[in-house]
């Protein structure tokens, strides 16, 4: 049993880590700015505190860890990190956490420190055709993120490493591409496209339309929870020191995965497409990499993941009407 210090705890990933490191028998601290939204945390402490102030994080980190995982972020959907309005504080209040972590987790010689980096950091210029992108872990450089969030990744995927380089820090490094599933954010404004379109879907009366941004014909892929899970703790246990992309190859057009979550509804929607925030045109996972390295492939097919998304969202929309009514 370890002892295991999950930061961004009360987040859409960190929730569903730490039952996962509980279920395998680890003591699991949590830290968050707040509790998770859906569902209590197993957690068998949970601190709420503000990781950007040195004596939290050092407090943290200091009580006799094993290994840290790194997930707290001040991050959202296409609505929060490509408007341009949250751009300081996206990069400030996320480099502030990563700057006392990895500076804390040197001091108390932590064993190994997992860090959250994004498919945000890949160049524009490589995801202009949205049939073909690409975002192979070795075409991150020369640096171009399309948006101020994958900068701060960039910059802390750096910091990480150097943090390796100069003091031994033992790190590891994943590229997440996309993660959804039940007990997301879908109505805070921070919600991802899946999580968005389905309560757009879940909301409409039949016949309706729903709005979508751009036309529709930019692509994605998306990872289910439990594969994005499996892949963290695959990577953990490996001795793998690269940057990996933990992602779907399943790539879809927003229309395509509007369309597929319509179909569950039952209901007869329409698309109307509107100027919105779209950030690239086409992004998909590489996975040669990763499959080579530690082994990890996702399991759950878009459909099966995103039926459980739909349906989880769509009990959630019910429940907000009863206590509205
Ligand atoms: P999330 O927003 O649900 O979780 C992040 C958590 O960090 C939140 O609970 C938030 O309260 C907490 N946090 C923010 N600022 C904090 C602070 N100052 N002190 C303490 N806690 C703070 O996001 P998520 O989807 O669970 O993402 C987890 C990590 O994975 C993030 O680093 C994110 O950038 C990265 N990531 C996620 C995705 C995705 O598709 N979900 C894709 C790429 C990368």
């Amino acid at each position: 049993m370890k002892r295991i210090l999950v930061l961004g705890a009360g987040g859409f990933i960190g929730s569903h880590l730490v039952t996962r490191l509980k279920n395998s028998g680890h003591h699991v601290i949590g830290v968050d700015l707040k509790h998770p939204e859906f569902s209590p945390s197993n957690a068998d402490e949970f601190v709420i505190g503000d990781l950007r102030d040195p004596n939290v994080c050092e407090a943290a980190i200091k009580d006799e860890v094993d290994e840290i995982y790194q997930l707290a972020a001040d991050m959202g959907g296409a609505g929060y990190l490509f408007t341009g309005e949250n751009d300081f504080n996206v990069m400030h209040n996320s480099a502030l956490i990563n700057l006392n972590v990895a500076h804390f987790a040197i001091q108390s010689k932590i064993e190994k420190v997992f860090f959250s980096s994004s498919a945000c950091i890949y160049p524009q210029v490589n995801q202009t055709d949205p049939n073909n992108p690409n975002c192979e872990e070795s075409s991150a450089y020369p640096a171009d993120p399309d948006s101020e969030y994958g900068w701060e990744k960039i910059f802390s995927e750096r910091l990480y490493h150097a943090a390796q380089r100069n003091y031994s820090l033992n790190v590891r490094i994943a590229r997440f591409h996309n993660i959804y599933g039940p007990e997301g954010a879908w109505n805070s404004g921070k919600e991802k496209a899946p999580a968005a379109l389905c309560r757009k879907v879940a909301m409409a009366n039949q016949e309706d339309s729903i709005e979508i941004w751009g036309d529709g014909t930019q692509t994605r892929s998306f990872l289910f929870i439990d594969d994005c899970i499996d892949g963290i703790l695959k990577l953990m246990e490996s001795n793998c020191t690269q940057v990996l992309n933990i992602g779907s190859e399943e790539m879809v057009t927003i229309n395509r995965l509007a369309e597929m979550i319509t179909e569950y509804s039952g209901k007869v929607i329409s698309l109307n497409h509107i100027d919105g925030p779209i950030g690239v045109m086409g992004r998909n996972s590489e996975n040669t990499l990763v499959a080579k390295s530690i082994g990890w492939a996702p399991k759950v097919s878009l459909s099966e993941g995103l039926l459980k998304t739909y349906q989880w969202i769509e009990a959630e929309v019910v429940k907000l009407k009863v206590c509205s009514n």
